[in-house]
Parts: structure tokens; sequence; C-alpha cells
């Protein structure tokens, strides 16, 4: 699958390194120009019943794998508001991890924090001490933290979720899903959540979720929780391939292209393509270490993010005149997300990105930095 060298804006394609949204290839981007057709209608029955079937494979599943037209935040709010009774425990090591326990806390739930530093990785033993502790209803985990480039280890701390009865295990694998390896049902995710604009390599507007059946159990005596995100609307929708509300429509008629493409390439390759890339990104860093600016991987070895880098560099307030300096040259790459801002830029490696592509970035970057 070569891929064009110029697409139908103004820079060509392969510069785009944000890790989210990411570069969406042209075929995709065209197939939003297809005319209307009716939600209702067995059209749309058909491309639902091709996509689940897609899907299920992408996913690693044999659930359900539920469409929602709402970006990937408005799953996080629906993994809290059908997955937890009362009181959550939020293993945060980032800002998105942070900000699930926020969207727990204005839905009204009490929420525990087990905080580890930005840059760190959830420990096992220590979740497993902190449940102990008992009355938690659920657990929200980030696989990778897109501010700080951490890969948790969504396997073995849901093993350890598990240990304990009816404890329900959430997670937002947004920026992992589509270049990490994710399995929820082999690896007992209760729901897993993710959005359509950063690994799927396709435009914001479209978040993915799969549920246990134990979640559906859990959602069906859920109190208050809303009529645009209760799980069991979705999974009606499911049965009858017709949802609950209308759906962003130009952007499913890219995802079937999409799913195509990526069957086609196999999760396996995929995920081979994207660690590739990573370790490319953190010998880059590594060969760096002669210069001024001092940079180095924020998230330690073995916890890496196979999807996005961020860069930690030592020269205060530096960071962002990078991030700019790249931009002058043609090229976009993250900077450093909330407080991390000031201390470090990002490489988002993934969706459909090349390893040749990446080398061009990297090469950009190096002549930028002193
Ligand atoms: C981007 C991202 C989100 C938020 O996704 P939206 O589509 O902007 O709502 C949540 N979690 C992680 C890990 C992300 O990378």
């Amino acid at each position: 699958m070569s891929k064009p060298s110029s697409g139908p804006g103004s820079k060509p394609l392969g510069r785009f390194f944000l890790p989210g949204p990411t570069e969406v290839y042209p075929e995709v981007m065209e197939a939003q120009l297809r005319p209307m057709i009716s939600h209702r209608g067995s059209a749309m029955t058909e491309i639902l019943q091709e996509l689940q079937a897609g899907l299920e494979v992408l996913f690693c599943t044999k659930r359900p794998v539920y469409i929602s037209t709402s970006s990937a935040t408005g799953l996080m709010e629906a993994a809290v508001r059908n997955g937890v009774r009362s009181k959550l425990l939020a293993c945060v090591n980032g800002a998105f991890s942070k900000r699930f326990g926020e969207i727990a806390a204005a839905c009204g739930h009490q929420v525990d924090t087990y905080d580890v530093p930005w840059g760190a990785a959830h420990d096992p033993a220590e979740l497993r001490n902190r449940l102990k502790k008992g009355g938690y209803d659920a657990v929200t985990m980030v696989h990778s933290e897109t501010s700080t480039g951490v890969l948790n280890d969504i396997k073995t701390l849901a093993a350890v979720v598990r240990e304990f009865d009816d404890v329900l295990v959430l997670v937002d694998s947004v920026s992992g899903f589509g270049g990490a390896e994710v399995r929820p049902d082999e690896w007992g995710l209760d729901f897993l959540l993710t959005g359509s604009q950063k690994a799927l390599a396709l435009p914001p507007g479209l978040a993915f979720g799969v549920a246990s059946a134990r979640m559906l159990e859990r959602s069906a005596k859920a109190e208050r929780k809303g009529f645009y995100f209760d799980l069991l609307k979705f999974q009606e929708g499911h049965e009858k391939f017709s949802p609950h509300i209308t759906p962003a429509l130009s952007t499913i008629f890219a995802l079937q292209v999409q799913v195509k493409r990526m069957l086609a390439e196999t999760m396996a390759v995929r995920w081979a393509r994207h660690q590739k890339m990573a370790e490319r990104t953190w010998a880059w860093v590594d060969e760096m270490k002669g210069k001024k600016a001092g940079l180095s991987v924020l998230a330690p070895k073995g916890f890496r993010s196979p999807c996005v880098t961020t860069v930690a560099v030592a020269t205060p307030d530096l960071a962002p005149t990078i991030v700019k300096a790249v931009s002058a040259k043609g090229w976009t790459v993250g900077g450093g997300y909330g407080k991390l801002k000031p201390s470090s830029f990002r490489v988002g490696h993934m969706g459909d990105h090349t390893l040749a592509e990446l080398n061009d970035v990297l090469n950009v970057l190096a002549e930028v930095i002193e």
C-alpha cells in the first residue's frame, strides 16, 4: 500500500506527527464524500453488519463493538455512567487518566486515585494493596497515556482487578488501540474504549467500545446513567443493526474503507510496524545525547507506548521553541501536554505512518535541535 506523496491539503502527506488527530489516508478521506443514506434503511444495516465482522477481528473480540458518534471522552463518560455504582478507584499517571477520575467525580461518584508520577506506569502489587481496602465498584486505567508516552501493562493490571469480586475494569486505549496489542476478551476487560482519530487513523468523531457481559449487567442496574451513553441502547442498536441516534454517517463511510485496509495489513503486522517506529524514535533520542538541549525519553524502558513518545527536554522552556521550529520547516510534532508543555514535545508515530516518514521528521528535529 504505497502512499501518495501529496494529499488534498496544502501540506504533503507524511509530515503530520501529532499524537492525535493523525494523518488520514486520502482514500479514507474521500469516502466521506459519499451521498447520505437513511440510517434506518437496509443499506445501513448491511454496512453495520459488515463493519461488525471486521471490527471483531481488529478488536480481538467475540463481543459486539459499539460505534459511538462522539469523541473518545464520550465513551469514558459511558464507562463511568454504566459501570460505577458509587465508588471508583482511578489509576492516574497523566492527563487522560486524571480526566477519567474527573469524569466520575463530575457524575457524582466518590473517587479515590492511585497516583504515580507523570511518566511512570502503575504497579500491579500496589494496585492490589489499594483494592484490598475494599468498597470499589470499578477501576479506571489508561493503556497508552498520550501525555507521557507511558504504556501500562493492562493485561497484568486487569488480572489483579479480577482477583476481587464484582470490581469492573474500565480501560481507555484511545492512543493504544490500533498500534498496541489489546485483547479485551482474553484480558478480562469489562469496558475497552478508543477513538477514531489516533492509531485508527480516521477523522475525529467516532468512538468504539467493547463491553463485557458483567458490564451490561451492571448497566442494567445503573441509576442516572442518562440516555445518550446508555450501553443497553448501544447493545439494542447493535442487535438490530440500527443505532439509537443518527450516527456520523460520513465518518462511518471512512471507517468502512479503513477497516478493510487494516484487515489487509493485519493487526499483528500493524503492531509490529508501530513497535519499529517507536524503537526508532527511542534510538534517535539516544543518538541526540550529545546535544545541549538534553533529550531523554520520559517513559521508562519496558513501559513505552508504541504509538507516542514524549521526549523530555532538559533545557528549561526549550520544548515549545523546538515544536515551532519544526513547524516552520513544514512538519508537525506535538507539544507537551498540560503541565509537561514547557519541558517536552511528543512524536505521534501512529496510524498509517511509515518508518521512512518517521526518519524524515526525526531528521528535521535533529536539524532544529542544538
Ligand atoms: C485523545 C485521548 C482522549 C480523548 O479523546 P477525545 O477524542 O479528544 O475525546 C482520551 N484518552 C486518551 C489516552 C487520549 O489519547
